[in-house]
């Protein structure tokens, strides 16, 4: 059961879970969020998600009303309240209510907090099947760095890869070189056994599970390189594969019509994947 969401001070039946018409998320995109995935009620990587979402809101200039503090117990309650073991919070913290105006100079509109969590099936150990990916040229705004809500080149790159029958679409930018994925960070390995990962550069947003993940993984002694890498450096890897909250690790097996490691999945991706999962 996973139907009581969280809006503006108020735990409602989803149903009822309704934001006002002049909410400037709803108008602007002027909001930011996080995905949170939870296990046994265990959050993965709570405080990088929760500090993200405190950047994010600094760096679009919302004065958010509620500290760290009152915003986990806010958490916790809705947690405890919808009785999941396995799923995900959404949490989104728009600029408030006001008449439609572009600007929000001299605005004192009070921030809107809302919160819905998702069942899902805990597929954590499940059998890992490699994805196909393909690759797009990124056409989003110039500080992706920032978690808004403003995700529409994200929402046509996905939905473009999904037409074609592909899980991830691979953002490129104007030099060829891989930014991230629509909603994922992309990593390759290298003939040289080198794990690359795009450094933060402000042209992605910096993943809480890349991060956690480059520290699990140097202290098993691999060799990470945060450096970006061409499209052709992707395709010629011996491994590609994606992270994310809701993804984890993900292995790519094809992108556009080029095989990785022969279509077959590669064993550090799954050792890294697991290297996660035994972690916390
Ligand atoms: N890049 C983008 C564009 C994303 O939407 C996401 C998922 N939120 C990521 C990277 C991965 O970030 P995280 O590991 O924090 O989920």
């Amino acid at each position: 059961m996973a139907n009581i969401s969280y809006v503006d001070g108020i735990y409602c039946n989803n149903q009822n879970a309704a934001i006002h018409i002049n909410d400037r998320g709803y108008h602007f995109g002027d909001a930011v969020y996080e995905v949170i995935l939870f296990n046994n009620g265990v959050f993965y990587d709570y405080d990088g998600h929760i500090n993200r979402l405190f950047n994010s809101l600094k760096s679009i200039d919302i004065k958010f009303h509620l500290s760290q503090q009152q915003l986990k117990i806010i958490i916790k309650n809705l947690f405890k309240l919808n009785r999941v073991n396995f799923g995900s919070i959404y949490i989104q913290v728009s600029r408030g209510v006001a008449d439609r105006n572009h600007s929000y100079f001299n605005l004192n509109s009070k921030p809107v907090l809302t919160m819905i969590i998702s069942k899902k099936k805990n597929n954590i150990h499940d059998y890992v099947k490699g994805v196909k990916a393909i690759t797009i040229s990124d056409n989003r705004w110039s500080r992706p760095d920032i978690k808004t809500t403003q995700l529409l080149p994200n929402v046509m790159a996905k939905t473009f890869a999904n037409k074609k029958n592909a899980y991830e679409g691979i953002f490129i930018d104007h030099e060829g070189y891989v930014t991230e994925g629509s909603s994922s960070n992309i990593w390759i390995i290298n003939n040289n056994e080198e794990i690359l990962t795009r450094e933060i550069d402000g042209k992605i947003l910096s993943g809480i599970t890349r991060k956690t993940i480059t520290k699990f993984a140097k202290n098993n002694n691999y060799k990470i390189l945060e450096k970006k890498f061409t499209k052709d450096e992707m395709l010629e890897a011996k491994e590609v594969f994606l992270t994310s909250a809701s993804s984890f690790v993900k292995p790519i097996v094809k992108i556009d019509n080029v095989k990785i490691n022969n279509g077959v999945i590669g064993k550090n991706s799954i050792e890294l994947r697991n290297l996660y999962f035994q972690n916390f």
